[in-house]
């Protein structure tokens, strides 16, 4: 049977090969890092994400990889007063390290299924396929496709070939440093810290870990520090507890420091028989905790479509109508959310002080309140 080839071996690439998989298809995925893994950070699922890895077949394994979390729930100020208090009726979220979470949807797949240390550099459309050209340590080989599925992430190469009209990814202004304590903390409170141009998260991971992000709105992009824990310190270390003394338990090499960048929206995610997935067609800024979700999701939409529908080009256009429309919703609110505490940091507190719970989740719940298609 022909083969579909995966460009990326992230959270997308690796649960649309996990899902093609599971309709009978014949997948390989080719990625340029040479060892496999992930960042040494935190991420949120949400329940439509998990929904998604159960279809995968993978949400228990998941789930026992990561702990219950509420991201949203509880708010503060720097000095500490609480805007909101967690409650139990909050949309939980399971917090997973990334490693543990990738080391999971590897486990899924075979061991040759992922080629590493292979930099596609060319797709080209072909009678019937897609003839793609990667680079490996003994030079440039080609290989054929029944379909490419882009999962390379927001700088994407593929999406650059033959979207050209779409400017490159952007960067919001901001930058974001990351980090998990190593060894085991007391349990500190769930908590996001606002101020109106940086906020600090606070979430647990399994084996008394901590995740913690500080986000923050900086001169222009690629600023970086001899000392990014230090950096972190001078903008936070004075902020309440325990921010200080879970800064002070945080090794600095464990420090990550990123710009965020975000993609406008694109027309489609189809072209020819290549199709973008992930970061790759719809990178948004980390304020509603969304992108990997959505890139799972995509997983998930692309398998169905491929299973269901009678040809190639009719699941493609499904899987573009049903995708495109519910990404860019969530990519454009997550941006809304950062302007809005940004540009009104008081109408932005005041609703989190004073908004019902109900009304508080329902804003939550437009996101996450998704089911699958079955595979
Ligand atoms: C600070 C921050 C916090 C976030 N928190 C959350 C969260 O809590 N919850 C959530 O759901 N999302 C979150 N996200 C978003 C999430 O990290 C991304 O949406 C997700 O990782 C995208 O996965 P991906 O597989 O599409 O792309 P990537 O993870 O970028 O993977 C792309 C892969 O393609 C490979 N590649 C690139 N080019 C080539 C090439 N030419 N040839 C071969 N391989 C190639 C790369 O090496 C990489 O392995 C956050 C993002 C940021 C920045």
């Amino acid at each position: 049977m022909p083969e579909i080839l995966i460009v990326g071996a992230g959270i997308g690439g690796l649960t649309a090969a996990i899902g093609l998989r599971r309709i009978g298809r014949s997948v390989s995925v080719i990625e340029k890092a040479t060892t496999l893994g992930e960042v040494g950070a935190g991420l949120s699922l949400w329940p439509n994400a998990l929904r998604a890895l159960d279809e995968l077949g993978v949400g228990e394994a998941v789930r026992a990889a990561g702990v219950s979390a509420v991201s949203r729930g509880g708010l503060r100020r720097p000095s500490g007063q609480w805007l909101r208090h967690r409650h139990p009726d909050d949309i939980p979220v399971l917090m997973v390290h990334r490693a543990d979470l990738h080391r999971t949807l590897l486990d899924a797949l075979p061991a040759d299924c992922v080629r590493t240390n292979a930099t596609v550099t060319e797709v080209k459309q072909a009678t019937g396929g897609v003839d793609v050209m990667y680079r490996t340590h003994d030079g440039i080989r080609q290989k054929e496709a029944e379909l490419v599925v882009a999962a390379d992430g927001v700088h994407s190469t593929v999406r650059q070939q033959l979207w050209p009209e779409t400017t490159k990814a952007c960067f919001d202004g901001r930058s974001t440093w990351r980090a998990v304590t190593d060894g085991i903390l007391e349990p500190a409170e769930e908590a996001i810290t606002l101020a109106r141009d940086q906020q600090f998260g606070l979430l647990p991971l399994p084996n008394g870990r901590l995740y913690w992000f500080l986000t923050a709105a900086v001169e222009r992009q690629g600023i970086r520090y001899d000392d990014e824990l230090g950096e972190v310190r001078r903008r936070v270390g004075h902020w309440h507890d325990p921010i200080p003394g879970i800064l002070a338990v945080t090794a600095p090499s464990a420090v990550l420091h990123h710009d965020i960048t975000t993609l406008a929206p694109l027309e489609t995610y189809v072209s020819g028989r290549v199709v973008l997935l992930g970061d790759a067609a719809h990178a948004q800024s980390p304020d509603l905790g969304q992108g990997a979700c959505q890139a799972i999701e995509d997983a998930v939409v692309l398998a169905s479509a491929l299973a269901t529908e009678h040809d190639l080009d009719s699941a493609l256009e499904r899987y573009d109508q049903e995708r495109r429309p519910r990404t860019q919703t969530i990519a454009q609110a997550a941006q809304r959310q950062a302007k809005l505490t940004q540009a009104n940091f008081w109408a932005m507190t005041s609703a989190a002080r004073l908004l019902p719970r109900s009304l508080w989740r329902r804003q939550t719940a437009r996101w996450v309140d998704w089911s699958p298609p079955s595979l």
